[in-house]
């Protein structure tokens, strides 16, 4: 009787959850659990690879002997069996390779680099040969320095001269500093008095007790070297942990926690002790006090012995939230988002891994942090569509995170201003818990939003992007010393560029979009794909001079207002001038600090921000989203409406917000501009009910993409008939529509088609979706197949 593992290996097979079967040598065996990574032979090579099964009375064939497990890399093991099992639900869930699910919980630094090397073991006759690999080399270097064959190289190997062995590296190393110390008493110790440096070194350490190498001057280095050869001091290594930069809040903590607040504090305190998974909708207003909720939950679960995790929407909120909490449990927590270095993700991960930290604040991917304990995952702005990956495995964050949490009967908090209309569907029919925070914390009223129709302005005369109340509002509240922020849904300058005389516009060549111009209208960009063009002095259609800007970017809206308000302090931020993480924190801290008075920004300022001189919003075009042809668009659009009406009037000044629109009868901003959350939800669900969409049904989007339209058109074709097929014997009604061309036909340069299902929430459509197994169908270098489940929009 022998012990096998199933194992899933790090090759390019995409099968949706194919395993193969390794023996586990009895040297091993003691190490080799569920969860472990190992090196497994595979076509002739060695690769990496997680068991994720291992079967205990394995009966071996002699005719088909199966292969050994030739290493394992961590124990315990990299992943626990917890987390192989959701990466096993992932994986059937979302139709995605069970490989793509194990790598999208660990940090990519992680990730093995292996090569083969080769040295000497005794000595050939050609000394040279000996010579170059009495150090290990790879077998390209060999052959680029002498002329032999491979099968030339196999014979050294079976005689016995050299020998083959794997070299394995992790993409990022484990950071370590040299710290010295001295290793003699002071008075023992004599430097000649000429030696500048030695002296230096000699007084620093007598200070400081100890030294981190890294950090001395370059020139006492040298000093270092003559003290470690007279035996004076010694080093020792010590493990680092690279940490993300944070904010600097000084947040006054709230002594208790108002009425309200304690009502729900005391429902999720309950819930730690139940022996099952809840999940709360906490629905509160902006300022409303929901952080601080959250911070006193996360207490008390320490309190009981839990772990935490705390996921926010996007990057740029990371660092308020982070600070927050570290401000609250200092070294307790852990950071984990996109924007951090591969060093920085590394050390993280391995603190929670560690158990070196009881929390994790992070955007999506942090509700796989390794935790072994976990007794609740808090999802802050829960509706946010970034809790949706884009990649595979292309999940739903909300979901998994409640898979998760019933492998520890842990609890899930959702919390929002404005809910998704599927998770308050949720609590309305009984799924979720609901609880409510109405008021903001600080008693202060949420400010008035008022509507400007931008036809009557037109009518008025006035051409210009500033409606005239909003032209004077900015005016007094820059006078009284108070900030504004501006808020347009389009970075870039303007929207499109169009010739005047015959109406030429400019259009990506790889994508079926305009192009956006920047950097003054000079330069022409496509947002899709980063296809540039600076402008030519003339139409290429009909060469006449006359071409014109048309629609506003935030670029152009910035130059709007320096024009129009000469002593405007303005800072922008959106995707083209926020880099990286460090940026944020920046425009974050100089806002703040009142470096500037007015903030421009897109989606990237809706949230979170919370500026106590804020005291004007403006929303210069509403419109913008709703116009996107999604069925999402009218809830995106309450959504930030709302969310950007919340940054004003937070603190002692009041607030107030001008909303401009072309569509002020649209229901989305009718509702928005009373918060009238309950109404709108009423009037998006009656839309979703007729229109059979979620939360009535799921969703799937099959997109076929191909640099053939022809061959795209043939496969979405083909697909469409054999899922048609398919279906017919299925009694649940599961609806095929298409295949359709989406809103933009061509992306990069390839033509795209889809396919949508409409499917109930029991539903066996799961099982026939990854018994055809598109992923593997039809997908070479030319057409690539994707399976979008329950998918963020239908764009
Ligand atoms: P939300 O997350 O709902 O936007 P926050 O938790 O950030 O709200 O709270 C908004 C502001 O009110 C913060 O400055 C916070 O410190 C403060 N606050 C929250 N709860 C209380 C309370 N019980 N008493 C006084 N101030 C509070
Ligand atoms: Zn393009
Ligand atoms: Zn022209």
């Amino acid at each position: 009787m022998e012990k096998a593992a199933k194992i899933v290996v790090d090759c390019p097979l995409r099968d949706i959850d194919k395993t193969f079967d390794y023996m586990i040598p009895p040297h091993l065996d003691a190490f080799i659990e569920i969860g472990s990574r190992v090196i497994v032979p595979f076509n002739r090579r060695m690769v990496q690879g997680f068991v994720v099964d291992i079967e205990e009375n394995y009966i071996n064939n002699e005719k088909f002997k199966l292969k050994e497990i030739d290493k394992v890399l961590e124990f315990p093991s990299i992943l626990d069996e917890k987390l192989v099992k959701l990466a096993k639900w992932l994986s059937f869930n979302y139709n995605s390779s069970l490989f793509s699910c194990i790598q999208s919980m660990l940090p990519r630094g992680i990730k093995l680099q292996l090569s083969e090397q080769y040295s000497l073991v005794r000595s050939t006759l050609d000394s040279d040969f000996n010579d170059f690999l009495s150090k290990p080399r790879q077998l390209g270097d060999i052959l680029d320095n002498f002329q032999l064959t491979k099968d030339q190289i196999n014979r050294y190997l079976l005689e016995g001269y050299i020998k083959k062995t794997l070299n394995i590296k992790t993409v990022v190393k484990e950071k370590y500093l040299q710290e010295i110390t001295l290793d003699r008493d002071i008075d023992e110790i004599t430097v000649p008095a000429t030696a500048l440096r030695q002296q230096q070194l000699l007084e620093l350490l007598d200070n400081q007790q100890r030294l981190i190498l890294s950090e001395l001057p370059a020139p006492l280095r040298g000093a270092v070297k003559v003290f470690q050869e007279k035996g004076y001091i010694k080093s020792k290594k010590i493990k680092v942990y690279r940490e993300p930069d944070t904010l600097n809040l000084n947040e006054v903590q709230p002594k208790e926690l108002n009425c309200q607040q304690q009502k729900i504090f005391g429902q999720l305190v309950e819930s730690i002790y139940e022996e099952s998974t809840t999940t709360f909708l906490l629905k509160g207003i902006t300022g409303s006090g929901k952080t601080e909720v959250y911070l006193r939950f996360v207490k008390e679960l320490i309190n009981n012995g839990k772990d935490a995790i705390i996921l926010v929407p996007e990057i740029s909120l990371t660092p308020m939230m982070v600070s927050r909490f570290k401000e609250r449990f200092g070294d307790m927590v852990a950071v984990l988002h996109s924007g951090l270095t591969e060093g920085q993700k590394f050390d993280q991960w391995l603190k929670i891994k560690e158990g070196k930290v009881k929390i994790a604040v992070g955007a999506r991917s942090a509700v796989f942090a390794p935790f072994k304990n976990l007794g609740a995952i808090i999802i802050d702005e829960e509706h946010e569509s970034t809790y949706k990956q884009e990649e595979q495995p292309r999940y739903v964050t909300r979901d998994v995170a409640k898979k998760r949490l019933e492998q520890t009967n842990g609890t899930l908090l959702l919390g929002s201003a404005t809910p998704s209309i599927e998770s308050y569907y949720n609590s309305k029919i009984g799924n979720y818990k609901i609880l409510e925070l109405n008021e903001r914390a600080n008693n202060k009223p949420l400010p008035n939003i008022d509507i400007v129709d931008m036809r009557e302005e037109l009518i008025k005369g006035n051409k210009s992007i500033f409606s005239h109340s909003l032209h004077s509002a900015i005016g007094e509240t820059l006078g009284k010393g108070e900030q504004v922020i501006l808020f347009l849904n389009k970075r870039g300058f303007s929207a499109t560029t169009l010739c005047r005389e015959c109406g030429f516009t400019f259009k990506c060549p790889n994508c079926d979009v305009n192009l956006t111009s920047h950097h003054q209208g000079n330069f022409l960009i496509c947002h899709y794909c980063n296809y540039s063009l600076s402008l030519p002095n003339s139409c290429p259609k009909c060469s006449s001079k006359h071409l014109r800007f048309n629609g506003l970017g935030t670029e152009r809206l910035k130059e709007d207002i320096q024009k129009n308000f000469p002593g405007a302090k303005i800072i922008r931020m959106d995707n083209d001038t926020m880099s990286t993480a460090s940026s944020y924190n920046e425009v974050y801290q100089n806002f703040l600090e009142g470096k500037a008075n007015v903030l421009i920004g897109t989606q990237m300022i809706a949230k979170g921000f919370d500026f106590p001189k804020v005291t004007l919003v403006g929303i210069i075009l509403a419109d913008m989203t709703l116009n996107f042809p999604d069925y999402k668009s009218s809830e995106k659009t309450f959504q930030l409406i709302t969310q950007v009406a919340g940054r004003a009037g937070r603190a002692d000044y009041p607030g107030r917000v001008i909303l401009q629109t072309y569509s002020p009868e649209h229901y989305s901003i009718r509702t928005s501009s009373q918060y009238g959350y309950e109404e709108f939800y009423n009037e998006e669900l009656a839309m979703r009910r007729s229109l059979a969409y979620p939360p009535f049904t799921r969703l799937a989007k099959i997109e076929v993409v191909s640099k053939s339209e022809n061959t795209g058109r043939a496969v979405v074709r083909e697909i469409y008939n054999k899922l048609e097929e398919k279906l017919e014997n299925i009694p649940e009604s599961i609806q095929l529509l298409g295949p359709v061309v989406p809103a933009i036909p061509r992306l990069k340069n390839k033509f795209r088609f889809m396919i949508i299902v409409k499917f109930p929430h029991k539903t066996s459509f799961l099982n026939i979706i990854n018994q055809l197994n598109l992923i593997k169908f039809k997908s070479d270098i030319i057409t690539n197949i994707k399976v979008d489940i329950d998918p963020a929009t239908l764009m």
